[in-house]
């Protein structure tokens, strides 16, 4: 069992109009966190989310094309290829209340965005393919 500490918490908003997984990487390799957790909340002016259908084992997404709320969005940061990663998931409410969520895809555009990175210090996490989902993911131990 590896087991983390806690390092840097980073609090910061991210800019009107930025791709908003894509200014959570820049932040996470600005300050160059290769290990972390990531929970982000605010609103997004349109939003591409995925779903991973696991017979394909292909990404479908999906495309909101209307301001939502970000109700939810919660993810990690680990090693993919030797870069940092972010994987991360969001919900996203309607005006009418309505949700509608999924992995977070290239795409959502940010309305305004409160990101919390908890940075976690110990054995550095990376990436493999895996055979059986056809996804990247961590390797068991
Ligand atoms: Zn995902």
């Amino acid at each position: 069992m590896k087991f983390y500490k806690t390092g840097r918490k980073i609090l910061r908003g991210l800019p009107h109009d930025g791709d908003l997984l894509g200014e959570i990487e820049k932040l996470a390799r600005r300050e160059n966190i290769k290990t972390g957790s990531v929970t982000v909340i605010g609103a997004v002016q349109k939003a591409r989310v995925g779903y991973y259908d696991q017979e394909t084992h292909e990404y479908l997404e999906t495309g909101v094309e209307e301001p939502m709320e970000i109700s939810s969005c919660l993810g990690n940061i680990s090693l993919k290829d030797g870069e940092i990663f972010i994987h991360a998931h969001i919900n996203l409410a309607a005006r009418d209340g309505r949700v509608i969520g999924g992995h977070l895809a290239p795409g959502t555009r940010i309305f305004a965005a409160e990101c919390l990175i908890e940075e976690l210090m110990g054995v550095e996490l990376e990436r493999l393919p895996d055979q059986a989902t056809g996804l990247s993911l961590w390797p068991i131990r």
